[in-house]
């Protein structure tokens, strides 16, 4: 545990040894809308989808009116398929109108990831994301930034924190390795921040399977 002295994260799991059962931080920001996104809808088939800002289905691109261009370039976050071609247009591609830009958080991108689109090839998206790890079992994974991961209401050490994995919507299991003095586990797990990273969206989907986030 020496090399993790200089982490926060350490004053917080202190806090969880000298403070029994649950330490109370700050509030939880609830639902933290740091993720700037994009809707749109097809004015043909009247689909709506969602991009990471700035990425654009702009149908008013003339390479965006192109099908080939379409199926080979806008991807599926979660699955990373082709996008499904337009059921109203003989050619099957969308007319993609800009709806509005706006901020949401990732376990709102988590009820709606099946509307997610990404663009191969795209460049780095706005919001920005953390690479993280936990100072008990080393677990290594991506939260957007502004998530907080569920570490900043009252924690209980015997609950584990509401933190969902992206891709499947599911909780993550407790962590195996932290324990109390006394030899009890200290079920959640406590991430650290390793560094901010920049990625395109297409990245995004490729990491998928490591991106976590909290209600
Ligand atoms: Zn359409
Ligand atoms: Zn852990």
């Amino acid at each position: 545990m020496k090399r993790c002295m200089t982490l926060p994260a350490v004053a917080l799991l202190f806090c969880f040894l000298l403070g029994g059962t649950g330490v109370s931080l700050a509030a939880d920001s609830g639902e933290e809308r740091t993720i700037p996104v994009i809707e749109w809808m097809c004015w043909s088939c009247g689909k709506r989808y969602f991009t990471f800002a700035p990425d654009t289905l702009d149908g008013k691109i003339v390479q965006h009116k192109d099908p080939n261009f379409q199926q080979s370039r806008w991807l599926m976050l979660k699955t990373r398929s082709p996008i499904k071609k337009c059921e109203k247009m003989f050619d099957g591609s969308h007319m993609f109108d800009k709806k509005k830009e706006f901020m949401t958080s990732a376990y709102v991108i988590m009820e709606q990831i099946d509307n997610y689109v990404v663009i191969k090839g795209g460049s780095a998206i706005k919001a920005k994301i953390n690479h993280v790890w936990c100072v008990g079992c080393q677990k290594n994974a991506y939260a957007f930034a502004g998530d907080d991961l569920d570490l900043w209401d009252k924690v209980s050490t015997r609950e584990v924190t509401a933190i969902f994995a992206l891709r499947s919507g599911t909780k993550i299991g407790a962590c195996e390795k932290l324990r109390l003095p006394a030899g009890e586990a200290l079920k959640p797990h406590i991430f650290a921040q390793k560094g901010a990273v920049s990625m395109s969206s297409d990245a995004i989907a490729q990491y998928l399977g490591s991106f976590l986030c909290s209600n």
